[in-house]
């Protein structure tokens, strides 16, 4: 069977959507002009998810399934389901709660084959509640200022790559992933699609806050210098600033011999400044925790069972035995 596009889907605790899921994306591969398979891949679920998943799986060969071995997080989820893609033309990554409609397959693959190794949806509204609409708009803008290039606003992981970008982003090592920030990285043409997003279809969302928290992390460590930047900034600006208050005090002791009293503002400058270095070490640990994280080097994640072609499939280090 020749595949063209490759549908990877990540999946951690979706039980409650899963028979939506395959219907909505079974009539969507039914009716394309081009050849789909669907990868799902099970991000350690301790629901019924990778029993589904096994079930539809042995069922329909069209279905790929990837089990990792424990909970790895949405990122590495989807990397995961990049390594197995085997559509020669690309591949689409969409979330399993159905906020990304599956069929938009027609219309993105139609740009692929316009010439677009990229096409990423951007996101026209959003129906989650106001916090959090309104930390995604500030975290996107302030993230569009300080990157290195040009990360796209409002886009997720929502889209289609071509085979290319696949490949390219297959080779990138890194650990701390931000797939967003990597697919721009890679570059050639891309362009954006406004979708409308759905709600999700049943369940509850799987992206807690601590996870929330630590992709846009990586989005801003992953992709700028400007922190570590600001600390050596705001470091020549506190001298500076001392040093003309250091002379300006000497003045006033020779000139009218009186020196400031100034308890209160001398503990103010030691919090305050303490509290400058502490953050100045976080950030500068950031950078640390990530290199420390690249050199060990361990696999991105541990496979437990992948179904293919409707069988068990043996793997070593993570890749299916031919
Ligand atoms: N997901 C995953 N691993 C995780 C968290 C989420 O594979 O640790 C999957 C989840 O099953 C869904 C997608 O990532 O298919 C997006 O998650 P969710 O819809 O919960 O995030 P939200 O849309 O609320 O940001
Ligand atoms: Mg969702």
């Amino acid at each position: 069977m020749s595949i063209d596009v490759s549908i990877i889907v990540p999946l951690y605790n979706e039980e409650a959507v899963f028979d939506q899921l395959i219907q909505r994306l079974t009539s969507v591969i039914n009716t394309t002009s081009f050849t789909c398979e669907v990868i799902l891949v099970n991000d350690g679920s301790s629901d019924k998810t990778d029993i589904l998943i096994e079930q539809i799986c042995e069922k329909d060969k069209r279905f790929t399934g990837v089990l990792l071995s424990r909970n790895h997080g949405h990122q590495l989820a989807v990397s995961a389901g990049l390594n197995f893609v085997r559509g020669k033309k690309g591949a689409m990554i969409i979330d399993g709660d159905l906020q990304d409609p599956p069929e938009l397959v027609h219309e993105f693959y139609k740009l692929l084959s316009d010439g677009y190794d990229v096409i990423y949806a951007i996101r026209k509204n959003r129906k989650e509640g106001f916090l959090k609409k309104m930390a995604y708009s500030l975290y996107y803008r302030l993230q569009k200022k300080i990157s290195n290039f040009n990360i796209p606003i409002d886009s997720g992981d929502f889209s289609m790559l071509s085979k290319r970008v696949v490949d390219n982003i297959n080779s990138m090592p890194e650990q701390s992933r931000y797939l967003r920030g990597m697919r721009a990285w890679v570059g050639f043409k891309q362009i954006g699609y406004e979708y409308d997003r759905d709600e999700r279809q049943a369940g509850e969302t799987k992206y807690s806050w601590g996870k929330l928290f630590e992709l846009a992390f990586n989005g801003i460590f992953n992709f700028s210098d400007f922190p570590v930047k600001i600390i050596t900034r705001l470091g020549f600006f506190t001298v500076a600033f001392s040093l003309l208050y250091f002379v300006y005090n000497i003045y006033r002791k020779f000139a009218y011999n009186d020196v400031p009293q100034g308890f209160t503002a001398t503990i103010l400058a030691i919090i305050l400044f303490s509290g400058v270095q502490m953050i100045s070490l976080g950030l500068i640990g950031e950078y640390v925790l990530r290199i420390y994280n690249q050199v060990r080097n361990r696999p991105l994640f541990v496979i437990d069972k992948v179904i293919q072609e409707g069988e068990q499939k043996t793997t070593t280090n993570n890749k299916v035995e031919i």
